[in-house]
């Protein structure tokens, strides 16, 4: 992953200052596409019965990846949310990919926008979006851009930052690839944790449901995103999914979502003066293995160049493939009998192969003292 190595500063309202609840995580939770009146509200009644669910979603304009598909209800569809507003009292929210999706969501009474992943790849949509919603208190929360792009997302949230926006949330959606993978979009958790990591006080909220795509994967995926200490969930909801108009394998039933609800562990960040103790204890044993580990890599970085200076002085290649696959297979083989997995293994030395090629290359360029 590409490190955004300059950040800027920003000013962001913790979650509590402007949501009326404080119970984490957020559920966000609603069909992908208003379709009906009926499916909405139907939707919606359902919702409403769990205690956790607090904003409604639904997306009324829908961005298609290709022509010829349901392009969301449009207009209507912003009546039919504030009708679920007096029916249930949740909060709305729903995508805003342009200024005028921005003017008739704020003239609805919508209480949240969010910004789509195709939407966060373009600079000047986030301007515009930023401009049209200008003085309105409105937050704003911002999928991930479709590529793995950490600085495309950033730049989306400082932009708005800088425009003013302090009520932003960042949500993980999954990002495109080529490969073939049990996911619709590659949760690449390394991004969403660096982002984390570069802006704390930023609340992160995950939609396992287009990381996944499909249904059997949500409640692991959204376990692992709990683990990870996100602060809020945004999962599709749809009175009768198999019916749905778009996104329809990954959408779920209300009482579907309670269920789920009911399986996840809320896993504390801290727990209490006896479990730090103990986890101090094994933390202080890591550090000391972690130590060791640094000297025998670098114990074993020096033989690897003594080979180099060897090689260089008998004029050998450096690389000695038959040597170096009967290693990884004597290597997988005592590794899997330590209870390493394989794939572990199999990175660990390709990694340590890496680095003691590019050290042998040193060697061998390095110019000898006459
Ligand atoms: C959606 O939430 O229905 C949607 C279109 O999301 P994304 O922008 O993450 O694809
Ligand atoms: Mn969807």
């Amino acid at each position: 992953m590409e490190r955004a190595n300059f950040v800027a500063p920003i000013d962001i309202l913790p979650l509590e200052d402007w949501l009326a609840f404080s119970d984490l995580p957020v559920i966000i939770s609603g069909p992908c596409s208003a379709e009906t009146e009926r499916q909405m509200l139907e939707t919606a009644v359902e919702l409403v019965k769990i205690p956790q669910v607090k904003i409604f979603r639904a997306g009324i304009w829908k961005p298609r990846t290709r022509p010829g598909t349901f392009e969301g209800v449009g207009k209507k569809g912003l009546k039919w949310m504030q009708k679920v507003k007096q029916e249930t009292g949740l909060l709305l929210t729903t995508e805003v990919a342009n200024p005028e999706h921005v003017r008739e969501a704020l003239d609805h009474d919508i209480d949240i926008l969010w910004i789509g992943a195709r939407t966060v790849v373009n600079p000047f949509s986030i301007q515009e979006i930023g401009e049209a919603i200008g003085n309105a208190d409105i937050p704003v929360l911002v999928k991930n851009p479709l590529n793995p792009d950490l600085k495309t997302w950033l730049g989306a949230i400082e932009r708005l930052n800088q425009m003013g926006l302090k009520k932003l949330v960042a949500i993980h959606r999954g990002f495109s690839f080529f490969n073939r993978s049990p996911y619709r979009n590659a949760p690449m958790w390394e991004i969403p944790i660096e982002l984390k990591r570069l802006y704390p006080g930023l609340p992160l909220f995950v939609d396992p449901s287009h990381i996944c795509g499909n249904r059997e994967l949500i409640l692991p995926t959204t376990q692992k995103a709990l683990d990870l200490e996100m602060n809020g969930l945004m999962i599709e909801t749809h009175i009768n999914p198999s019916k749905a108009l778009t996104d329809k394998n990954q959408q779920i039933t209300p009482a579907q979502l309670k269920e789920m609800l009911g399986k996840l562990v809320l896993r504390r960040e801290s727990g209490g003066f006896e479990f730090e103790q103990k986890l101090e204890g094994l933390r202080t044993e890591i550090d000391k293995l972690d130590e060791e580990l640094m000297e025998i890599l670098a114990r074993r970085m020096m033989v690897v160049e003594e080979i180099g200076k060897y090689k260089k002085a008998n004029k050998i290649t450096i690389l000695q493939l038959k040597r170096w696959s009967q290693l990884m297979h004597e290597r997988i083989e005592t590794g899997v009998k330590m209870g390493l997995s394989r794939e572990f293994i199999l990175k660990l030395l390709e990694s340590l192969h890496e680095e003691g090629i590019q050290r042998q290359i040193n060697v061998m360029n390095q110019d000898d003292p006459l």
